[in-house]
Formats: C-alpha cells, sequence, structure tokens
C-alpha cells in the first residue's frame, strides 16, 4: 500500500513504523533466518514515500498545520534506509564497497583499526552513541537506528565485550534512547541523561537519586513548557532538532535545528519566552542553570554534591553505572568512544581507574584528537561512525 506522506505528524509516524519493521529484520537476521519479504517490502515503500516528498532546494517540504510548511533535510532518513535495503539484499562485500564509494578513507581506516584492536577481549566497551556509532541526525526522534548498526555492534557486544554500555545525554526513555534503539535485548546496557538514569541489560532501571525539592521544581518546569509548546505558534519547537527532551535533572527544548530551519529572530523570540519561564519559577537561580548552544536551550538542574557543585558529566556517568553495575572498570581493558569534548570525560573517568584503556574517537579535529591523546596514550581516530562500526563487526569475525 503506497502512501503519500503530507505532515509532519505522518512522517513521524512513517519512521515509528520502519522502527518496528527494522527490529524484526535484525531479530531474524541474527537467529540465521532469512528475511521476510514482507518487510523487505515494507522498508522499500517507505523509502518511496520519504523519496516521493515534494522538495525545494533539496529540501523535503511537510505540512506542520494547514497554513504552515517546514523544509527539512532528511538525508540521514533516507541514507540509512538505503544502506539497510542494500544490506539485506547483497552480499557484505558489495556492502562494504557502497560505504567504500560515500566515505573516503573508508577501506585504510578500517584495515587500520582492525589491526591495532585486533584480539583484545575487552572488559568494557563505553560508547556516546550520535556521531560514534549512529549517523548524525537532525532530529533525534526519527533517527532510527539502522538495521546494519544494529547487527554490527550486536555482534561486536555479544563476541568481544564483557560489559557493553551505550550512554547518551539525551534521555533513556519517553521519547529518548531506547525508542530509537532496535538491538536486541540483555545486549547494551542503555543510559540517558549523560549516565544518571539507566536500563540494565536485565532491563531494570534505576537512577541517581535527587530530591523532592528539586523534583518539584524540575516537575513545574516540564509542565509550563508543554503548555508553551501547546500553543500553535510555538508546536513547531517541539518537532524540529532535539524537541522537548525531559531528562533526568535537565530538560531540553530546541530553539534552532542544524540545517537553521527556523528565522533567527523567530528563534530568539522563543529562547526569550522560555528564559522568563525559568526565571519565574526559579527567581533567585538556586535551581536551575541555563545553557543555550544555539540550538538547543539546556535547563539543568544544579547537583549540590557535598561542598562542591559541579555540572555532571559524562564522566561522572561512567563512575555512577560502573558503582551500579559492577563493571570492573579498574580491570579494563576498557574501549571507551565518542566523539565530541564531553565524551573525553568518559575516556578521563577509565583512565582514572586504570591505564588499560582505548580511546577511539570519531573526529577530524586536531585538537579534539590532542585533546584525547594527551590523557590517553592508545587512542585511534577515524572519520565516519560507518567507519567504527565496520572494525567493530569486522573484530567480531
Ligand atoms: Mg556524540
Amino acid at each position: 500500500m503506497p502512501f503519500k506522506i503530507e505532515t509532519l505528524q505522518q512522517f513521524y509516524t512513517l519512521m515509528e513504523g520502519t522502527k518496528k519493521a527494522r527490529e524484526k529484520c535484525v531479530q531474524q537476521y541474527l537467529q540465521n533466518q532469512s528475511i521476510s519479504s514482507e518487510l523487505i517490502t515494507s522498508l522499500t515503500e517507505a523509502l518511496e514515500a520519504l523519496e516521493a516528498i515534494p522538495q525545494k532546494e533539496g529540501k523535503y517540504s511537510l505540512l506542520l498545520s494547514k497554513t504552515k510548511t517546514i523544509f527539512l533535510d532528511l538525508s540521514y532518513e533516507i541514507g540509512e534506509l538505503k544502506k539497510d535495503l542494500l544490506y539485506l539484499k547483497h552480499s557484505p562485500k558489495t556492502f562494504y564497497e557502497y560505504l567504500s564509494s560515500i566515505h573516503s578513507q573508508f577501506a585504510n581506516q578500517v584495515q587500520e583499526g582492525e589491526k591495532v584492536l585486533k584480539g583484545i577481549s575487552w572488559g568494557n566497551f563505553i560508547t556516546d552513541r550520535d556521531g560514534t556509532i549512529n549517523n548524525y541526525c537532525g532530529r533525534y526522534k526519527s533517527s532510527i537506528q539502522s538495521i546494519y548498526n544494529s547487527i554490527f555492534l550486536t555482534s561486536f557486544a555479544q563476541k568481544c565485550a564483557d560489559h557493553s554500555v551505550i550512554l547518551t545525554s539525551a534521555p533513556l526513555d519517553k521519547g529518548g534512547l531506547v525508542d530509537i534503539s532496535i538491538n536486541p535485548e540483555q545486549v547494551f546496557i542503555y543510559a540517558g541523561s549523560k549516565g544518571r538514569e539507566y536500563l540494565d541489560s536485565k532491563g531494570k532501571r534505576n537512577q541517581l537519586s535527587i530530591n523532592k525539592e528539586e523534583k518539584n521544581k524540575l516537575k513545574t518546569l516540564n509542565t509550563m513548557l508543554t503548555n508553551l509548546i501547546a500553543q500553535p505558534q510555538y508546536e513547531l519547537f517541539s518537532l524540529i532538532g532535539s524537541g522537548l527532551q525531559f531528562k533526568f535533572g535537565q530538560t531540553t527544548i530546541s530553539r534552532q535545528d542544524i540545517y537553521h530551519s527556523i528565522p533567527a529572530e523567530e528563534s530568539a523570540l522563543f529562547f526569550e519566552k522560555v528564559n522568563n519561564i525559568v526565571n519565574e519559577i526559579d527567581p533567585e537561580k538556586e535551581f536551575f542553570r541555563l545553557e543555550d548552544t544555539g540550538l538547543d536551550i539546556e535547563i539543568l538542574l544544579t547537583m549540590k554534591r557535598g561542598e562542591r557543585s559541579k555540572a555532571f558529566d559524562k564522566g561522572d556517568g561512567v563512575s555512577f553505572l560502573n558503582q551500579e553495575l559492577q563493571l570492573g572498570l579498574e580491570k579494563g581493558p576498557n574501549l571507551i568512544c565518542g566523539d565530541t569534548k564531553s565524551d573525553v570525560s568518559m575516556v578521563a573517568a577509565s583512565m582514572e581507574k586504570t591505564p588499560n584503556t582505548w580511546g577511539v574517537f570519531v573526529t577530524k579535529d586536531p585538537s579534539l584528537q590532542q585533546e584525547v591523546k594527551k590523557i590517553c596514550p592508545q587512542s585511534l581516530f577515524v572519520s565516519e561512525p560507518d567507519v567504527l562500526i565496520s572494525i567493530l563487526n569486522n573484530l567480531s569475525n
């Protein structure tokens, strides 16, 4: 049944459908079954429906309401579906040739990575998601994990590491990490909100504690922001970029996306609106700290732990999980992967426990590479998430 995608809501519904189909494909693949033809058909139709959305200057136009249109870059959604269909229908060799045709240096970097990491049996594999093991997408909600990605990562996690952790700053669920992941159960520990909340490999959920007063403040903030974006003129901000995300101890609301789909003035006005709400709830600035990246507005509970008050980082998340789940970080060897400055703290947390740590970063930025090398001599750099996951896949074979 070919369908037509006209609204942003229809687009999200379609993408959610691909999540379910992809999950089933991964299950069948890992159980050595042949992939059912209905699943391939449904993914093919999803791709056709996306490609049929009207375009203007390379961007896809979708209706936000009867009168408002938004133009989106859908290269992630379309590109990953294409790759998945190619992966399911052709040999691994053909698939690698395709990756090699879209990423320069692919073959060399995979070969080099395999050479240096070969034969290590990892105690822990701890990794960031977006930009590290998953290609970047402009919208969190539609950044559904692709089939080949899940199969590569699952093979590595099952065969080469005792514990595998995906640690992200996005929330764990309710529009978070688990909602866009398609890996089979009991393979990964999922950690959201920089590690402050997690789902262990048996599916048990847990989190750091925050006090009642802080909880209430955060609840008020989230209610007011929910009401704000329920107004038709602000609804857009919940549908672009990170959208509205309720994280543990932190709330994120987008005011712009990486494609700059929102006019600057409209974005600035929205920022003022949000800022006013925060000031109203917390006039003395006792509870919240507001950070504006230009794309996202992050409203964070200030964590007062003992004497020092410091923002919780991903390194704190790694240490928290190590305690909670007895990961045995002290013993190693630990493979820590990231792609931005905020991931360096994860490498530092592991190095504090043992020099038996490898830092693998997806970055072309020389200063970030230097920063990683300085704290972790055993390090490796690749240019694309597809390179990293292909290395991991090869190590598991
Ligand atoms: Mg990242």
